[in-house]
C-alpha cells in the first residue's frame, strides 16, 4: 500500500530499498483503498491511499516528496510508484465521459475505463517527450530555460507533437530553441516521469550546422561546455534522465 499525502509519500528513513520500507500496511490511517470493489485486473495495479493530513507517524517514518522519493529507490521501486501516482491522479481528475458525460467505470478487461453511457473507452494519458545530449567536439550543449530562478542548466527537451517521428521531435525541439541542426541521433534510453504524465525518450546526437541562438522564448541561454565546466555547473539531479544523458557524456570524455 502506497501512502500519497498530497505531492509527497509516506516512508521510513531508514533505508530507501523499496520492498522493505515503501508499501507499508498501516491500520491507523483512514485508508481509502481504491483497489477495492474493482474488477479482478486491478488488483494487480500498486493499491495506494490518498489522505489529506497524517495526525501522527510510527518510528522512523516521514513524508518526502514524491520526485525526491523517485531518485533514491530502485528502479522497480520508480516504476511502481509511478504508475500508481498517475492512475491516482486520472481518477482524481477525470469522473465523467468527455463525448456524453456519462460517468466512468473501470474497465473488465484492462486499466482503461469505460463510459457507463456510450461505451467510449479511456486510457489513462501519457505524454511522450524528447530530450537530447548534443555534442560537438567533445564539448556538451546545455541550455538554460527562462523558467529557471536559478542557474541551472540541462539539456534540450519538448513534447513530441501528434504525426511526429521521435527523430523528427529532437530535431525540430533543438532548431526551435537554439536554431542549430544535428546527425546521428541514437537511442539512449527512457523513463517515466509522472509529472504529471511524461515518458521521457532520451537520445543522443551530434551538431551538424548552425550557430547556437537560444530562442528567448523558452531558452535565455545556450552554449557547448567541456567536461571541466560542466562539472562545476548546476545540472539536474540524479533521479532525471537528463543527469544520465550528463554523465554518460561526462563518463566519455
Ligand atoms: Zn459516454
Amino acid at each position: 500500500m502506497l501512502i500519497f499525502c498530497k505531492d509527497k509519500i509516506l516512508v521510513k528513513d531508514a533505508s530507501f530499498d523499496f520492498d522493505e520500507n515503501y508499501i507499508l500496511e498501516r491500520g491507523n490511517i483512514n485508508i481509502i483503498n481504491t483497489s477495492k470493489n474493482l474488477p479482478d485486473i486491478w488488483q494487480t495495479m500498486p493499491s495506494w491511499a490518498d489522505v489529506d493530513m497524517i495526525e501522527s507517524f510510527l518510528r522512523g517514518e516521514k513524508l518526502i516528496s514524491i520526485r525526491e522519493m523517485l531518485g533514491l529507490c530502485s528502479d522497480e521501486g520508480k516504476a511502481v510508484i509511478s504508475k500508481a501516482w498517475q492512475f491516482r491522479n486520472w481518477f482524481k481528475n477525470i469522473f465523467y465521459c468527455s463525448h456524453c458525460g456519462g460517468r466512468l467505470s473501470p474497465s473488465e478487461k484492462d486499466f482503461g475505463r469505460i463510459c457507463d453511457d456510450c461505451g467510449t473507452e479511456f486510457y489513462a494519458p501519457m505524454s511522450p517527450a524528447v530530450i537530447t545530449a548534443v555534442e560537438k567536439h567533445g564539448k556538451l550543449l546545455l541550455a538554460h530555460n527562462v523558467a529557471w530562478n536559478n542557474d541551472r542548466y540541462s539539456i534540450i527537451a519538448g513534447f513530441v507533437e501528434p504525426g511526429e517521428r521521435l527523430e523528427d521531435a529532437v530535431r525540430r525541439e533543438i532548431r526551435e530553441e537554439v536554431s542549430i541542426e544535428v546527425k546521428n541521433i541514437k537511442y539512449f534510453g527512457s523513463q517515466t516521469w509522472p509529472f504529471p504524465n511524461s515518458l521521457m525518450l532520451g537520445f543522443t546526437a551530434e551538431y551538424d550546422s548552425g550557430e547556437v541562438k537560444p530562442d528567448g522564448a523558452e531558452i535565455s541561454h545556450a552554449d557547448f561546455f567541456t567536461p571541466y565546466e560542466i562539472r562545476n555547473m548546476n545540472i539536474p539531479d540524479s533521479a532525471s534522465i537528463a543527469r544520465k544523458l550528463i554523465d554518460n557524456f561526462l563518463d566519455t570524455h
